[in-house]
């Protein structure tokens, strides 16, 4: 087998590292991320070729060429088994929705949590164990996520059953949504295991850190031949998977008529740490006609302020919204962006990322603004607005929106009118609104006089939508996982999990 692709840090220490090891290694030993030397370019008549494949054979399509230490065959089954109908309650797994004129939906919720995290979480497990036997590690994982709601879910599912491998997800106790609750607590699996957190995202997330840096316990777990792993979006099989959906979207609008080939389309995204929309950007380099990517914010808009003035300034207060999974102030997957927009050059990202470490902030040079502007336009929206839109979405043609999707949605519709550009545009739709039946209900002007999974029921009455089978099935699930933990209780439960 003849590798041509290796990836390379974004800090500019580490390079020619195999897809196999930078997916088993997660992070770089540089604290960089990595990235492939190069973005293969769609071969001509590639949109036709896809267009007539399953979402399956798309995935193989366009990741094959990032993954050359893979063989075919193995991709296939691993794309077979993620993307399956089984999983997946719709044969396209991720349909685009025509609303109105140009307006479309991408639905990535159509998998086994209902939220746009299986895209990537359905197969990322598969790509970690088999990088794993190329680079012959033998080792056990202990795979820890904090997780503010629809990671955790997506990874204990995405994990459950993968053998040599345990999960632990730490959820905030006050801190998710009743479905999101339940859906973690009636998780099934032998080698799962979820614990509540006496405490906020924030919180949960600096535990997990600490007991990643815990040298005495990793080297405990060492000991028994078993070593930490993450879950989250820096690994580079978790955005992989994410550009098919941008490609899979563009054939699914060409081949329905809907746009000419090669005619440009913008997407509009729901951002948080950064990962959809740069699966987007790395599309787009592939070759495929995207206009503007549409970055959306809720009230914590620290990227909209770094798209239009180029400061990144995480010094700034912090709003619990009703899109919960977009309220972050660090993004992690903007270093790679920042890789490319300052030519892939390590040594000036390790200087805004030290700068951002001892200041909080960085500012980006004149010629990375350019290339910003150029490819990118963004807008930030309140809860007050993405529930209007919610309510108006719904009330004009009885589609409903969760409350990510609607910050998108919205945001949009002021790009538009504020730029004229009237191409069509897809707006990426992240969850399920059966996720935050809550915020939902309270969109639409009702007052849920239920709780639990009851507000699912409330939710189907009111709107006439029906709910996902896995989310529907929540009212009979038996709850496993009840225990919930101060933060300084953490590491003794993975270590009687893990030991
Ligand atoms: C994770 C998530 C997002 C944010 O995605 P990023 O890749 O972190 O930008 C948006 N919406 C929902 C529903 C999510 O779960």
């Amino acid at each position: 087998m003849v590798i041509s692709m290796f990836y390379q840090s974004t800090r500019g220490q580490i390079a020619d590292v195999t897809g196999a090891a930078a997916i088993a290694g997660g992070l770089a030993r540089d604290g960089g991320l990595f990235v492939p030397d190069a973005f293969p370019l769609l071969p001509p008549g590639a949109v036709e070729t896809l267009a007539s494949m399953r979402y399956d054979g798309r995935a193989v399509r366009i990741m094959s060429p990032f993954l050359d230490d893979f063989d075919a065959g193995e991709l296939s089954d691993f794309a077979r088994a993620a993307y399956c109908p089984g999983g997946f309650d719709d044969a396209g797994a991720a349909p685009v929705r025509r609303l109105t004129g140009g307006d479309f939906f991408l639905e990535l919720w159509h998998g086994p949590t209902c939220a746009f995290k299986d895209m990537a979480l359905q197969i990322m497990p598969r790509l970690m164990t088999a990088a794993m036997q190329k680079t012959g590690d033998t080792r056990g994982v202990c795979v820890l996520v904090a997780t503010s709601g629809d990671t955790g879910k997506a990874a204990l599912e995405g994990f459950r059953g993968v053998p040599r491998t345990k999960i632990m997800v730490f959820y905030p106790r006050d801190g998710v949504s009743s479905v999101q609750k339940l859906q973690m607590t009636t998780q099934e699996g032998d080698n799962v295991n979820v614990v509540a957190v006496e405490g906020n995202f924030d919180d949960a997330q600096t535990g997990v850190k600490r007991i990643f840096a815990d040298d005495g316990f990793c080297e405990r777990l060492a000991s028994r031949g078993l070593f930490l792993s993450s879950a989250n979006s820096i690994n580079w099989g978790r955005l992989l998977p994410q550009i098919v959906y941008y490609a899979s979207a563009y054939c699914d609008l060409v081949s329905g008529g809907h746009i000419s080939r090669g005619e440009r389309v913008n997407f509009c995204v729901p951002t948080g740490n950064f990962g959809n929309i740069l699966a987007g950007y790395y599309a787009k380099k592939m070759g495929l006609p995207i206009g503007k990517l549409i970055c959306a914010s809720n009230r914590n808009d620290v990227l909209t302020q770094f798209i239009n003035t180029g400061v990144y300034d995480r010094n700034r207060e912090f709003f619990p919204t009703i899109s919960p999974s977009m309220d972050i102030l660090v993004s992690s997957n903007l270093e790679r962006l920042l890789y490319e927009l300052s030519d892939r050059d390590g040594t000036a990202v390790s200087a805004y990322m030290d700068t951002l470490a001892r200041d909080g902030v960085y500012t980006v040079g004149e010629r990375a603004r350019e290339l910003i502007s150029a490819g990118f336009a963004c807008g930030s929206c309140s809860d007050g607005e993405a529930r209007r839109t919610i309510a108006d979405t719904f009330e004009r043609y009885g589609y409903l929106l969760d409350p990510h999707t609607a910050v998108a949605y919205n945001v949009l519709a002021r790009y538009r009118e504020r730029t004229g550009d009237a191409a069509p545009a897809v707006v990426v739709s992240t969850a399920s609104p059966y996720k935050f039946c809550d915020s939902v209900l309270d969109a639409l002007g009702r007052v849920p006089d239920a709780a639990g999974a009851d507000l699912v029921g409330a939710l189907v009455e009111v709107s006439g939508v029906p709910a996902p089978e896995p989310i529907a099935a929540l009212k009979d699930g038996r709850e496993r996982f009840t225990r919930s933990v101060p933060l300084g209780g953490m590491l003794r439960a993975v270590e009687e999990f893990c030991g």
